[in-house]
């Protein structure tokens, strides 16, 4: 397995209910080293850029509405198998179906506010990490 980098969005929900530190405490737990770290208030573009691949879908403005709420936490995670072992830790994208100990299990309300955002892949992670932190900001890899 190879060191990897993901992203992971803390989403309005879980920081407004106080929760940001517990998620990054559990992903650190789990072994996830936090490469970069910052908090945001995404404006409409950001976004809504950020969502491209979803502005089909029915759910996308109240998608974007949603990440604008209020802020959000960005987090660049780096671990063996970071991308897939993220996307296990949060669960299911609706909470309901989400197993339990998962982030989105613990603390996701509905398949909306769900708490946490992750990566799907390694290319998308890269182009994510990228799109939230400027090259100054992460420690290159080796
Ligand atoms: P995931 O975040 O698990 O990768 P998707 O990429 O399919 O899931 O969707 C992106 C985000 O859009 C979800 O995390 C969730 O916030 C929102 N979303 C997905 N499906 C729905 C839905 N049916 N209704 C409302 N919001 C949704
Ligand atoms: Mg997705």
């Amino acid at each position: 397995m190879a060191l990897e980098r993901t992203l992971c969005i803390i989403k309005p929900d879980a920081v407004e209910n106080k929760r940001a530190g517990a998620v990054l405490a559990h992903l650190e737990d789990k072994g996830f080293s936090v490469v970069a770290l910052k908090k945001i208030h995404m404006s409409q573009e950001v976004a809504e850029g950020f969502y491209a691949v979803h502005k089909a879908r029915p759910f996308f403005g109240e998608l974007v509405d949603f990440m604008r709420r209020s802020p959000v936490v960005v987090a660049v995670l780096e671990k063996e198998n970071a991308m897939a072992d993220y996307r296990a830790a949060m669960g299911a994208t609706d909470p309901a179906k989400a197993e339990a100990g998962t982030l989105r299990k613990l603390f996701g309300t509905n398949v909306g506010e769900n708490a946490v955002h992750g990566s799907d892949s390694l290319d998308n992670a890269k182009n994510e990490i990228a799109y939230f932190f400027a090259a100054s900001e992460v420690r290159p890899t080796a």
